[in-house]
């Protein structure tokens, strides 16, 4: 049976997260996005709405949520400011390694007083020559006695310098390569870490983006998490995790730039008549709207397949690949609806079209998306 009407549970938690993103980030966004910065205590706030860590077992602080529910969350946060939004929903992301793979001493000693006390946290992966091929990184974090010391240089850290836990990627064995390399918890206060730059973006401005050096940085072995050399795999399953929570936030994005393109081609009045009243201007809005539909169907489908246990990485690409060039097609054709204004700072749909960019960049750029959806199709 298929049922695509939403049960009482998902409206109520799509309702409180719609609310929330109303009040609490849209009245904001415009300011945060001219800042450059995290707007201060929106972290707790969500903590207080319950919509922080959405996807971790309440035991350890979180929500304890599915994909699915995760899903409506971000794409209404996602309407409102994905800038501000991508710091709440990344926290669980960056968190997900120590859930999945934490044993139960690190899953107290880390996941919990980071959840609870609704901290932030960062994923560390991508280095300046390791994007894409995150196999190929270089940091390094080579035994001595009982600790791990590591060196190296970490980029585009979402959170990377406010956050106080740091999941870091690095070779335990350099000789073996991406086989050699694990995963470590790091707090972010260990002696030799130092924010070596923050970002400045075109777009997502309202969140923190940085780069962070490891100086000798010593930690203790039992920080690793699950086995050496499994690095690689857990970095893989925790995006194959987030993928439909960037699909979701890209739907968001798209959805906010259609009805403000909608709402504009109504009221916008030239040759006598509503511009909508044009075909040109109305079949935009068609093929818009068709793209939010099927981006959002596609979003839901990979989420509720992760949901049953379903394997669903050529789903999950597919909903990440399709919503953000969804979101980057419809925010583009929102300010050619909109005209010279939509081109202005001061109207929405310009730090949308901004916005999302990043979409088809970060969690695996697009292209790298339809590398894995074309290996799963070729293995039917
Ligand atoms: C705002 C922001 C936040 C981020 N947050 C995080 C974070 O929290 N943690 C983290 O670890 N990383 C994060 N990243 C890094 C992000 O995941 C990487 O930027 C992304 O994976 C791409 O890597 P790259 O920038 O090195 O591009 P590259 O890998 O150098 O790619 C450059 C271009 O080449 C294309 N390309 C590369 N290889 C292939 C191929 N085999 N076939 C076809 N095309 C290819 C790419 O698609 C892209 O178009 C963030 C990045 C940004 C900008």
């Amino acid at each position: 049976m298929i049922d695509f009407s939403l049960s009482e549970d998902l409206l109520e938690i799509q309702a409180r997260a719609r609310k929330f993103a109303q009040e609490e980030i849209l009245p904001i966004a415009a300011e945060y996005d001219r800042k450059g910065t995290v707007p201060p205590g929106i972290v707790e706030k969500a903590k207080k709405a319950g919509l922080l860590n959405v996807t971790i077992p309440r035991e350890y602080g979180g929500m304890g949520y599915g994909a699915l529910q995760s899903a409506i969350i971000a794409e209404e946060l996602g309407a409102a400011c994905s800038g501000i939004s991508i710091t709440i929903l990344v926290n669980g992301l960056a968190l997900t390694p120590i859930q999945l793979f934490g044993n139960e001493e690190q899953k107290e000693k880390f996941l919990r007083p980071v959840a609870e006390g609704a901290k932030l946290a960062a994923f560390c992966l991508t280095e300046r020559e390791a994007g894409s091929d995150a196999g190929s990184i270089k940091t390094t974090a080579l035994p001595d006695g009982d600790d791990y010391v590591i060196n190296g240089v970490k980029c585009f850290a979402t959170s990377g310098s406010m956050a106080e836990i740091l999941v870091v990627f690095a070779l335990t064995d350099p000789d073996r390569g991406a086989r050699g390399a694990s995963t470590i918890v790091v707090p972010a206060n260990t002696p030799g870490i130092r924010v070596s730059k923050v970002e400045d973006k075109m777009g997502q401005r309202a969140s923190n983006t940085a780069e962070l050096t490891f100086d000798d940085v010593r930690v203790p072995q039992s920080n690793l998490l699950g086995k050496p050399g499994r690095g690689f795999p857990i970095a893989l399953q925790t995006l194959d995790f987030g993928r439909s929570g960037v699909a979701a936030l890209s739907v968001g994005v798209a959805r906010a730039a259609l009805e403000l393109a909608i709402g504009y081609a109504k009221e916008r009045q030239q040759f006598g008549a509503p511009i909508i009243t044009n075909q040109g201007v109305s079949f935009m809005l068609a093929d818009m709207g068709m793209k939010v539909e099927a981006a959002r169907l596609l979003t839901w489908q990979a989420a509720w397949m992760a949901d049953q246990g379903l394997k669903a990485t050529a789903q999950s690409a597919m909903a990440k690949c399709f919503a953000s060039d969804t979101a980057m097609q419809v925010t583009t054709d929102a300010v050619q609806i909109f005209g010279g204004v939509g081109y202005m700072r001061d109207h929405p749909v310009e730090k949308l079209m901004r916005d999302a960019k990043i979409l088809q960049i970060y969690e695996g750029t697009n292209q790298i998306q339809r590398m894995v959806i074309a290996r799963q199709l070729a293995k039917l």
